[in-house]
């Protein structure tokens, strides 16, 4: 239905609003030292592929009509619930993170480890806001390749990412992420 594509994009929008001021920010910062492999620009990549370009396809032409599939209606307020609460994550990321937060792996000269707020919690707000927005596009674009094709890259961007990312803070940052590590969980609370 029209009404879910429209959500999607309003998330978007959303997503876009919320970075902004960080990525301002980030411009007047010194440039940090960086480790972007191929494997992970092939990676961003296909995820720019499976979030937003096969998206635009999907709205604004047929092209990719013959791989729809389609859910009944609850499934895109579903969806849009997932897509909601993504958003709430990824903005509460943000504003715990502030200037700590990059697109690919670096360590900041003035880099902070942040342990509180969301970050008390998860150690992977934004991952987690990724994950539910995955799930939440696989309902709101019903197509193979706009929707549910974006589970799967982020799926392995994940897996990938996380072990990188965790073994630069514990070499930057050693026993103090340790020790968070055994506190928190990755994308859900750690229970007990
Ligand atoms: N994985 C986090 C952050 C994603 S942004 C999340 O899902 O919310 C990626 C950058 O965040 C990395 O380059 C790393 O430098 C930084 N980072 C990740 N966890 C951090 C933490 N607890 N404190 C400070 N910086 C962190």
């Amino acid at each position: 239905m029209r009404i879910f594509v429209v959500m999607f994009w309003a998330a978007i929008a959303a997503e876009i609003a919320i970075r902004a001021p960080i990525n301002q920010q980030r411009k007047k910062q010194p440039k940090p030292e960086q480790h972007v492999s191929l494997q992970e620009k092939i990676l961003l990549g296909l995820l720019f592929i499976s979030g937003f370009l096969a998206p635009l396809i999907y709205s604004a032409t047929s092209w990719l009509n013959f791989a729809d599939y389609s859910l009944p209606a609850w499934a895109g307020w579903l969806g849009t619930t997932l897509i909601l609460l993504a958003i709430l994550v990824f903005w509460r990321g943000h504003a715990d993170l502030g200037l700590n937060w990059s697109p690919t792996l670096e360590i900041r000269t003035e880099h902070k480890l942040i342990t509180t707020g969301i970050y008390g919690v998860i150690r992977h707000p934004m991952y987690a806001s990724q994950w539910l927005w995955v799930f939440a596009q696989s309902l709101l674009l019903q197509n193979w390749i706009a929707g549910f094709f974006s589970i799967a890259v982020w799926m392995l961007f994940y897996f990938l990412r996380v072990q990188a990312e965790e073994k630069m803070m514990l070499d930057t940052f050693g026993e103090e992420y340790r020790e968070y590590i055994k506190r928190t969980g990755a994308v859900l609370p750690k229970i007990g």
